[in-house]
């Protein structure tokens, strides 16, 4: 059977990373703050309905410590 297609992956850059959480606030399906108010990625592959979701947490950011990169297309 055939995996839906991911469009994209979310990624975040703990050094740039503040803690402030909001990221959580906006896409509380596809991450969440650890003890530490580190964000852990819930979800790697991000389907197309869920990337209005990731780009929202995107935006959300203060110190633009999340992203979104899109996967290639299959050679
Ligand atoms: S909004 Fe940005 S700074 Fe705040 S926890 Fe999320 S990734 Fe870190």
């Amino acid at each position: 059977m055939e995996q839906p297609e991911k469009t994209g992956h979310l990624s975040v850059d703990r050094g740039r990373c503040e803690g402030y959480g909001m990221c959580e606030q906006a896409a509380p399906e596809l991450l969440h703050l650890d003890e530490d108010d580190v964000p852990v990625i819930d979800v790697a592959g991000i389907s197309p309905t869920q990337k209005p979701l990731a780009e929202a947490a995107v935006r959300a950011c203060p110190v633009a410590a999340l992203s979104v990169r899109t996967a290639s297309a299959p050679a």
